[in-house]
């Protein structure tokens, strides 16, 4: 066994390479698939179900994960008929390819409304170009308009980012229910924060998260704050989910779908409210004058420009600043139309900071 610096305890197993699959515990395949963004691969899975598989995530779509996919259906897939397709979130390194699986091979595709619609929605919207309020938010939070100008004159990447489209017809997994698969069952997990209705897997018997995006292994989930949902506090519905996470079982076998399996959840929950607690803390030290969340976005993410992250690090930090001002340890000044500016209004709090 590997130690990280998380203390967690990788999973000893070689990670699959595109269109291969390694068997974790009894049923249980890990699949990866390329991706090309801030980090290099996704996570999938299949689980071998009585007479055919369920399929947890499907990759971003791409001709390489398609290929990919082609050599695990004629491969490793092959002889038993594919009887579900399980979303964790609908962001598209997980939905991707899933509209042409499930036509392709028959099978149920099974995820909550929330991610359904959400989903769906993005869809539309990629086609319709930025709103006039996505720019207005923009402005609220100080950022510059030539950036607001030059982000807006970024082109929509419909080769793969906007694609991914959850198939019209879908099975609803709600809170505590569970799929029963190859003899046993896995409670659905539904967590916010990250996304709107993001559903994690467990089978207590097995001791086994499916985890998507909720729990990672190295690097943390982003939390943002979007246009749409301008007043949100996605940190504190995150907290709350990671408290859930804390509770299973130490034994748990944890699969991310980023990173590599492990074992160690409540130790890599703690690291992963930690890292908010640290970040909550700077942008706090950060407002002690009046300041936008584009300017502390700046600070904090200095790298974000010239990565092309500036929506996100800016969704970040406003949830992060979001997250002050409902505790209390900020305050938000500007009217309607200007520029928002927080403020640190009393001193900062580490009992304030849920620890699971
Ligand atoms: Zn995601």
């Amino acid at each position: 066994m590997d130690r990280s610096p998380h203390e967690i305890e990788l999973v000893d197993a070689a990670a699959p390479k595109p269109g291969a699959m390694v068997e974790l515990a009894p049923g249980v395949f890990w699949l990866r698939f390329e991706l090309p963004l801030g980090f290099d691969h996704v996570n999938a899975w299949a689980l071998a179900d009585d007479d055919g598989w369920t399929l947890v995530d499907c990759g971003l779509d791409t001709p390489e994960v398609r290929a990919a996919w082609e050599a695990l259906l004629s491969g490793p897939l092959a002889g038993r008929r594919v009887r579900r397709v399980v979303n964790t979130h609908a962001h598209p390194d997980h939905l991707g390819i899933a509209g042409e699986l499930t036509r392709r091979t028959g099978a149920v595709f099974c995820t909550t409304l929330g991610e359904w619609l959400h989903g769906r929605v993005r869809h539309l919207e990629a086609t319709a170009g930025s709103s006039p309020s996505a720019r207005a938010f923009l402005h609220h939070h100080g950022v510059a308009p030539s950036t607001i100008d030059l982000l807006d004159r970024q082109p929509v990447d419909m080769s793969a980012f906007h694609r991914a489209l959850p198939p019209y017809e879908f099975y609803r997994l709600s809170d505590h229910e569970s799929l029963k698969i190859g003899g046993s069952r896995w409670q659905a997990i539904i967590g916010t924060g990250h996304s709107p209705e993001h559903m994690a897997l467990f089978n207590d018997e097995r001791r086994v998260l499916i985890a998507g995006d909720e729990v990672l292994e190295r690097i943390t989930p982003i939390i943002g704050v979007w246009p749409n949902e301008p007043e949100a506090n996605p940190l504190q519905a995150y907290f709350r989910s990671l408290e859930r996470f804390h509770r299973l079982p130490a034994d748990t076998m944890v699969l991310p779908s980023h990173g590599r399996p492990f074992r160690g959840l409540q130790a890599r929950v703690q690291a992963t409210a930690e890292h908010h607690r640290n970040r909550l803390k700077r942008m706090h030290d950060l407002i002690g004058e009046p300041d936008s969340a584009a300017s502390v976005a700046a600070q904090v993410f200095p790298r974000a420009a010239e990565r092309g992250h500036v929506r996100l690090a800016l969704a970040e930090t406003i949830a992060h600043l979001q997250w002050l001002t409902t505790e209390g340890l900020a305050e938000r000044s500007g009217s309607p139309g200007d520029v928002r500016r927080y403020r640190a209004c009393a001193p900062w709090d580490d009992v304030r900071v849920p620890r699971p």
